[in-house]
């Protein structure tokens, strides 16, 4: 139990309002948008792997994009937010194995209830354009485009290292294989590698343009656009070749062609060609390389290789140097071949020592530089910075950078860019997935199924131990489309990374069937204009999209669509309430279901998006949602108040009464400062009014911009400033009904994009029968002079403070305020501009000359104090500022406030002012 009974009496009651605004939202299709809409703007939250219910990492992403488009839409924005289901993949298959179902009817029952807390949370979505990867609808397209890669050169047959259960003779998916160990998941055996065929998406042809293009992605985070730099891996260099008698030559690649004179040995990958051969007359050899083949990557030794007893020639001194075969040089970077030069590289150091081999200085610190070349002892450990060669024979004294561009001349090598981008092997050997069209006859090869027999659609779920599709007899079967004689279908499905490569684009034309999507209203809506999601996927999923998107315009699907995501925003994680990650073995999770029921949705979405900036992590807090909780409940408090006063207002008028009575009295707090009515010059309730206008104006602006960035919290927190000022405005006096009502009608409209149902009853409240997710945004224009006029009254409310405390004044009486005289206002201006002379420059003024010293003085004291020569507001505007603000004063010290210009001030008082810095006299 939450709501206290008071609550629920004056409050508003989650359970009750938040399904009637969702049920509102949707009959009046309030986040439908039209085909026929132009550029509009695109929201977009990567789509939920469909696991079977929502975490609040889901709520936080997708409360971030809802707020976000509400905001959009308000602004009069036609908005884009649609939501679908990334429905394929493994764990379906498992979810379906332990109960005893198949992927379909799990997935379909996942969907099911997905969508229902979805709605639940109050996310506006165009539900006609929901999409589900799973269905055929769907998937059809993923084989229809992988035809349309092959056709346009990108789809290959590449070798792949694969999982193979020699007892249930399967290929097992990663996934399949457990443990440390790597057994099969079904009979424990260990698994074996095998190299087979797979298909592949030729990323790396578009390598270079996925590297460079990242530079003009500035929407998005430095971060992720550092991890795809680094995993293209862009590497430029050259390759000579070095001869190992017996073997031919061996072509290496190396970004460091300037160190070769220093090469003392020589490593082959284990997986290299010459390496194999070489096993096959070297049992130690052999033996290593099936070890290395079985060594679990992570725990990589980089001492760990074996010599062959083969020699490679250095081109560059026609020296023999000993060929190792070690495990660190990977096959699959570079050419899987290298020289090693152990004084200028870590690792080869690490490996020259292990294996006692020489190490050969040949690049020394250059004159410029910040090492001393005395200081470097290359046996101690590799110098791997660019320097000055030595000990390289008549090429001493060169620097290293023209030495590397000289030898690629000199040692017959070649110029060349490597990337440690590798293809997409997009072949799975799993069943719930898209089913790669191709079928394989004995006679033609590979043949592509034909269009008209799209989609190739999955046969029925088979329990079985390795690949369903493989098991499923009758579905795999057919007839060669070329030749018509037995042929087999393929078995892989394809990687679910594809299906994700292009649904945003499905979202523009989701009910399409001659096409994957509409083109000319893809060209026009696309590319997102925001995309929310998890950090997790900055490499894979954000770089396959990447690539899809620019192939797809290459095609001509898209015009001129390069990029599919202008903005990218990586939310943070939402923690336990201990501060560690939410998990079931700490027992520390929350269950966004349970917050819905007890506090309703709009409250946790409040309660994340005031916790932290979308990009930073958070803990759970109760106290926070506790506090989210009772901020609603006061909000829509104060407004139905209000609303009741206006309404047994307009009721007394009606019934002629003659004195109105406002609520307002009820519920002032005890500590009202004004107890002896009138005071001259403080408080006039039209300055009140004016203050607080001001204050909604420059609210709703300050918001507006802080939306506009993606930070919701210091919107949210502006917003209870001003309900917090509303408060104190109807405690201190009975409020203008006009200015009263347009803020609190700016605080719900604020609220609205995060608090929605809240809001929409705030608004009905207020007696607007049209919804708010459809009103317009509160203009958005923070007043003339505002951020002046608020240093002016803070700095006032502080000095006050200060002489309260300094002095010792328990219980002051009167607060006088003395504006500085014009003439001050004029020597601040030219002091300003006195570049220096500030004395002199004032002096030189004949109307200040008439002040005489306290001139002189004014100007040698705003001479000390150069820093401060803000621009202040000019005198009338400062007095008219002051006495919109007394009423704060006031009601912080509990005295009268007189505001006084300089004419009736006391001439002492006055003399003591400055321009933004009123003198202040206080009165027991
Ligand atoms: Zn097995
Ligand atoms: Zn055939």
């Amino acid at each position: 139990m939450t709501t206290t009974g008071e609550e629920r009496e004056r409050g508003f009651d989650h359970t009750e309002i938040e399904p009637r605004w969702q049920r509102t939202w949707d009959e009046a299709d309030v986040f439908r948008i039209a085909d026929d809409e132009t550029d509009p703007e695109y929201v977009l939250a990567m789509f939920p792997y469909t696991s079977g219910s929502l975490h609040m990492g889901h709520v936080r992403n997708y409360t971030i994009t809802d707020a976000y488009a509400r905001f959009e839409r308000m602004r009069g924005e036609s908005v884009l937010h649609p939501m679908g289901w990334d429905s394929f993949g493994l764990p379906a298959e498992n979810a379906a194995e332990e109960r005893d179902t198949n992927p379909q009817d799990w997935t379909m029952q996942c969907i099911d209830s997905m969508r229902d807390q979805l709605t639940e949370m109050g996310f506006g979505y165009d539900w006609d354009r929901e999409l589900a990867t799973c269905e055929p609808e769907y998937y059809q397209w993923n084989q229809w485009l992988f035809k349309q890669f092959r056709e346009a050169g990108l789809v290959e047959r590449q070798a792949a290292e694969l999982n193979w259960c020699p007892s249930c003779e399967t290929v097992l998916a990663d996934e399949q294989v457990e443990g440390e160990a790597e057994l099969c998941w079904r009979c424990d055996t260990p698994i074996e590698a095998r190299e087979m065929d797979q298909w592949f998406f030729t990323i790396t042809d578009y390598a270079e343009e996925l590297l460079e293009a990242l530079d003009d992605l500035d929407g998005w985070p430095n971060n992720v656009r550092e991890m795809q730099r680094n995993w293209i891996g862009k590497q430029e260099g050259a390759s000579v070749a070095f001869e190992i008698p017996g073997y031919g030559d061996v072509d290496i690649f190396t970004t460091r062609l300037d160190t070769i004179h220093g090469a003392t040995f020589f490593s082959l990958a284990p997986g290299h060609p010459v390496a194999q051969e070489i096993a096959e007359d070297n049992d130690d050899v052999a033996e290593y390389i099936h070890e290395a083949e079985h060594a679990d990557e992570d725990d990589l030794d980089v001492t760990s290789g074996v010599f062959t007893g083969e020699y490679a020639v250095n081109p560059a001194t026609g020296e023999e140097i000993p060929v190792y075969v070690a495990d660190y040089v990977l096959t699959d970077v570079g050419t899987g071949a290298l020289y090693a030069v152990p004084a200028h590289d870590e690792r080869d150091h690490e490996f020259a020592e292990a294996h006692d081999i020489d190490i050969v200085q040949v690049v020394e610190p250059t004159d410029d530089a910040d090492a001393d070349p005395e200081d470097i002892d290359v046996q101690d450990a590799a110098y791997p910075e660019d320097g000055v060669l030595v000990n390289s024979g008549e090429f001493d004294g060169l620097e290293s950078a023209e030495a590397r561009d000289r030898f690629v001349e000199e040692f017959d090598g070649e110029h060349r860019t490597e990337y440690n981008l590798r293809d997409w092997g997009i072949s799975r050997q799993r069943y719930w997935g898209t089913p790669i069209p191709m079928i394989h006859c004995e006679d033609c090869g590979y043949v592509e199924v034909p269009d008209e027999d799209l989609p190739v659609e999955l046969p029925e779920f088979v329990h079985t131990t390795g690949n369903p599709l493989d098991a499923a007899e009758e579905w795999k079967h057919v007839d060669c489309p070329d030749c018509g004689a037995d042929a087999v279908r393929e078995t892989d499905t394809m990687d679910t990374f594809v299906d994700s490569s292009w649904y945003f684009l499905r979202y523009t034309s989701p009910g399409m069937d001659e096409a994957p999507f509409d083109t000319e209203r893809a060209s026009d809506w696309m590319p997102v204009d925001q995309y929310v999601g998890g950090i997790e996927h900055a490499v894979m999923h954000l770089l396959y999209a990447r690539f899809f998107t620019k192939v797809l315009d290459d095609l001509e699907m898209v015009d001129g669509v390069r990029e599919p995501f202008t903005n990218l925003t990586n939310q943070g994680m939402v923690l336990g309430e201990d501060g560690n990650k939410m998990s079931k073995s700490l027992g520390n999770g929350v269950s966004p279901q349970r917050i819905i029921e007890e506090y309703g949705a709009d409250t946790a979405r409040l309660f994340i998006m005031e916790a932290a900036q979308p990009e930073k992590e958070f803990a759970w807090s109760p106290e926070g949602v506790q506090s989210a909780h009772s901020f609603l409940q006061n909000v829509y408090t104060l407004v139905s108040e209000y609303a009741d006063g206006e309404a047994s207002e307009a009721r007394s008028a009606s019934d002629n009464a003659s004195s109105p009575e406002r609520s307002s009295a009820d519920h002032s707090s005890g500590q009202s400062p004004r107890e002896d009515g009138e005071t001259a010059n403080a408080g006039d309730a039209g300055d009140i009014a004016d203050y607080v206008a001001r204050e909604i104006d420059a609210t709703a602006a300050n918001a507006t911009a802080e939306f506009e960035d993606f930070r919701f919290n210091h919107a949210l927190q502006a917003v209870r400033e001003l309900v917090s000022l509303l408060r104190r405005y109807q405690d201190a006096t009975d409020p203008d009904a006009d200015t009263f009502e347009r803020g609190l009608a700016t605080a719900a409209k604020l609220l609205a994009p995060v608090a929605p149902h809240a809001a929409e009853e705030m608004w009905a409240e207020l007696g607007h029968d049209d919804l708010i997710a459809a009103a317009e945004w509160p203009a958005a224009q923070a007043p003339a002079d505002y951020e002046t006029e608020r240093r002016l009254v803070e700095n006032t409310r502080e000095d006050i403070r200060d002489i309260v405390d300094t002095v010792g004044i328990d219980d002051p009486a009167t607060v006088t305020l003395a504006v500085a005289p014009e003439w001050k206002h004029r020597v601040l201006d030219l002091a300003r501009d006195a570049d220096g002379n500030v004395v002199g420059t004032v002096m030189q003024d004949e109307e200040l000359r008439e002040q005489g010293e306290a001139a002189a003085d004014f100007a040698k004291e705003l001479a000390g104090r150069a820093q401060s020569l803000d621009e202040q507001l000019p005198p009338e505007r400062e007095r008219a500022a002051l006495e919109r603000a007394a009423w704060l004063i006031e009601r912080e010290f509990g005295a009268d406030v007189v505001v006084q210009g300089p004419e009736e001030a006391d001439p002492d008082l006055v003399g003591k002012a400055g321009p933004g810095r009123p003198a202040i006299d206080i009165e027991e």
